[in-house]
């Protein structure tokens, strides 16, 4: 097995550019799905993790950025961070436990593409963008609009992700719920992000479609008149979202978990 390790991202994006890499940033998902993903076995694999440039995360006016090998734990040791992004916070607290958390990477859980992402929740609720890079182009990529199927991306061959980046805006409301079969150390059944931004609310939900995703008709009833009861929610959740049997759970349990989250969260007081 042959691993690049380079040291800067120029030396990374060449290496991407010549040949089919496989690129490994904390490797807690690649290495545990590596025995299935046998198509992968031949290919070089390119280690990110010695690319100080990559690691660092930045505070711009009005963006964070989270370098590509910025990880949960380089987050939550982070004061002022955790109390700008609640949100985050949250997330980055409820993947794995800390073992994980201070290898894993936000970009990481993002290029993995899994449905139940953590990470990639909390994410496209503050509305997150995707910077990537090939060795002559640059692109930016909503989070929103970065999944094109299951496990499927809009990243091309040539290129990695550099960073992800966070609007520093007033997000009021900033709520993360996460259902498993256990209180921590899970996977989750049902995750539901939601913040309102002025006078519009982003609901987003994971494990319960091919993608982590925006439900557009729960937004339209957050932000004009919330359901008053759990069951009025389930049209609307049917309207945005398709989700399946699977070895985690049920269709209909996931629905009525979503449904009784909505319903507590719209008939509990919220703080601003
Ligand atoms: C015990 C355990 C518990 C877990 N719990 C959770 C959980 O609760 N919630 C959750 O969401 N996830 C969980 N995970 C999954 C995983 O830890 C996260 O998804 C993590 O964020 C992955 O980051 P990584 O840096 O380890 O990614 P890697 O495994 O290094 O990479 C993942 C994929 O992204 C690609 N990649 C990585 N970086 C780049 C880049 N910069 N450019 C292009 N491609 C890139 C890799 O090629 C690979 O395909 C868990 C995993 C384990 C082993």
């Amino acid at each position: 097995m042959t691993m690049h390790l380079p040291r800067s991202l120029r030396e990374a994006l060449a290496i991407v550019a010549s040949g089919d890499v496989v690129p490994v940033a904390g490797g807690t998902d690649l290495l545990v799905r590596w025995p299935e993903k046998v198509e992968l076995h031949d290919r070089e694999l390119l280690d990110l993790s010695g690319i100080a440039e990559l690691r660092v995360t930045a505070r711009q006016p009005d963006h964070l950025r989270l370098g590509a090998t910025a990880t949960y734990w380089d987050f939550l040791t982070d004061a002022t961070l955790r109390s700008e992004f609640p949100m985050l916070a949250s997330a980055a607290r409820q993947v794995g436990a800390v073992q994980i958390q201070s290898r894993g990477t936000w970009a990481g859980n993002v290029v993995n593409a899994s449905p139940a992402a953590d990470g990639v929740l909390a994410l496209i609720a503050c509305d997150a963008s995707v910077e990537v890079q090939s060795l002559d182009a640059q692109r930016t990529i909503p989070l929103r609009d970065f999944y094109t199927g299951y496990r499927a991306t809009q990243l091309r061959r040539g290129e990695l992700v550099t960073a992800i980046l966070v609007p520093r805006e007033a997000r009021v409301h900033e709520y993360l719920e996460k259902v498993g079969s256990r209180r921590a150390q899970t996977i989750s059944k049902v995750g539901l992000a939601m913040c309102r931004v002025g006078d519009s609310w982003r609901v987003v939900v994971n494990a319960m479609a091919p993608t982590v995703r925006r439900c557009p008709s729960l937004e339209r009833a957050m932000s004009s008149q919330a359901p008053r009861t759990v069951d009025e929610w389930l049209p609307m959740i049917h309207q945005d979202l398709t989700p399946i049997d699977d070895v985690r759970s049920t269709k209909d349990y996931r629905e009525q978990v979503l449904a009784r989250l909505l319903h507590a969260f719209t008939t509990q007081a919220q703080p601003t």
